[in-house]
């Protein structure tokens, strides 16, 4: 069975959702439609020729990029230049195109957490380098027949219900009375057709974020008992996480830069990778950004980090660097996100073959520019 471009998209945008994107953003379809059906995917960075060929070099009908094919404002489809033929080459092949960009940057699986997993940098107590939005929190309110309520407990929270801060299994509950009839074509677990039931149930209740509602819903209904399950969803006025661009994490125990630069040149194939190191010789908080993090050195200088690991760093980064003596490690913008990309490739194929698709997803192989060193 393939998998539509709508359902890759619902995958995605779980993991990344379009609402948290940096204003202007175009994330998600660029070209194609939502009905297609996908054989196969390709995953890449840019929407750019040598992708696209390689996508249909390979027969797939959707290929997915961490850039927009449109971030940059496209005034006409002229095929004499490059732009353009790449849009009407993807067209007259059916390929369909979708990019996960800031949305994906921001995401707390995104592609700064992807980079610092790759590196084998804990980002479990990591901080958001600039925060760019909160979290939205659901209340989840669920009736649940007596006897049932701590398997219904368990599963909401192997779901992601009831977290809070190191908490776990975080709800509130008070027995009741519910009542129903079950109906002509109904096959109630507790009573029968006709008649009115009393049963004693306790309302639980506990919150959740709402990325998780529809994991969180899927196993509330697996867990309850009943044939129909009455509950609730509320959303909340309450901050919570906070997402945002870039990390700052603090080390269990201090790295130094030759340790860094050999981590960063052997797992990002950091090829191009250049560094300036200020007074410092190991380094504890480490601040981190997948991409081009220049904008960010004075959001890691004020959380008190003293070392950035990112891409495109300017002459300009340097000096102000330099003035708050915070190492710089710049490992290329591509190297840098391409963790992120291959994390894409793991987490659609979980998602595909658990929904019972047979879509496969491939990653870019072939070469793309890169500076000579
Ligand atoms: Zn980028």
């Amino acid at each position: 069975m393939q998998a539509t471009v709508k359902t890759v998209s619902s995958y995605l945008e779980k993991l990344a959702p379009l609402t948290i994107a940096m204003p202007g953003d175009p994330v998600g379809l660029q070209l194609g439609s939502n009905s297609a059906e996908i054989n196969k995917i390709l995953l890449a960075l840019d929407p750019d020729q040598a992708a696209v060929n390689e996508a249909l070099s390979i027969g797939a009908e959707l290929l997915i990029t961490h850039h927009p094919l449109f971030y940059q404002k496209l005034s006409s489809v002229n095929e004499d230049l490059p732009a353009g033929a790449l849009v009407a080459d993807a067209i007259r092949n059916r390929l369909n195109i979708y990019s996960a960009h800031t949305n994906y940057d921001i995401a707390p699986e995104g592609v700064t957490c992807q980079l610092a997993a790759r590196l084998g940098l804990s980002a479990d107590n990591a901080r958001v380098l600039e925060v760019t939005g909160s979290e939205q929190l659901l209340k989840l309110v669920v009736f649940v027949p007596s006897g049932h309520e701590d398997a219904v407990r368990d599963a909401l929270a192997a779901a992601g219900a009831g977290q809070v801060g190191d908490y776990s299994h975080s709800t509130f509950q008070v027995s009741g009375c519910g009542t129903f009839m079950p109906g002509s074509g109904a096959n109630p677990y507790i009573g029968s057709r006709g008649r009115l039931e009393k049963v004693d149930e306790l309302r639980i209740e506990t919150i959740l974020p709402a990325t998780r509602r529809s994991a969180v819903i899927n196993k509330l209904l697996e867990a309850h008992p009943y044939e129909e399950v009455a509950y609730d969803l509320y959303p909340l006025d309450l901050e919570g996480e906070t997402i945002g661009l870039g990390l700052t994490i603090n080390l269990e125990e201090a790295i130094s830069l030759k340790q860094l630069i050999k981590l960063c040149r052997e797992r990002l194939n950091a090829n191009s990778l250049r560094y300036w190191t200020g007074s410092k010789d190991s380094f504890k908080k480490i601040a981190i950004c997948g991409g081009s993090g220049g904008s960010l050195i004075g959001n890691a200088v004020r959380q008190g980090a003293d070392l950035f690991i990112s891409g495109d760093f300017r002459y300009h980064d340097l000096k102000q660097a330099e003035s708050s003596d915070l190492a710089l490690v710049d490992a290329g913008h591509d190297a840098t996100e391409w963790p992120g990309i291959a994390y894409l490739q793991q987490y659609l194929e979980r998602k595909l073959q658990g929904d019972g698709y047979t879509t496969e997803v491939s990653l870019q192989t072939s070469g793309t520019a890169k500076w000579n060193c």
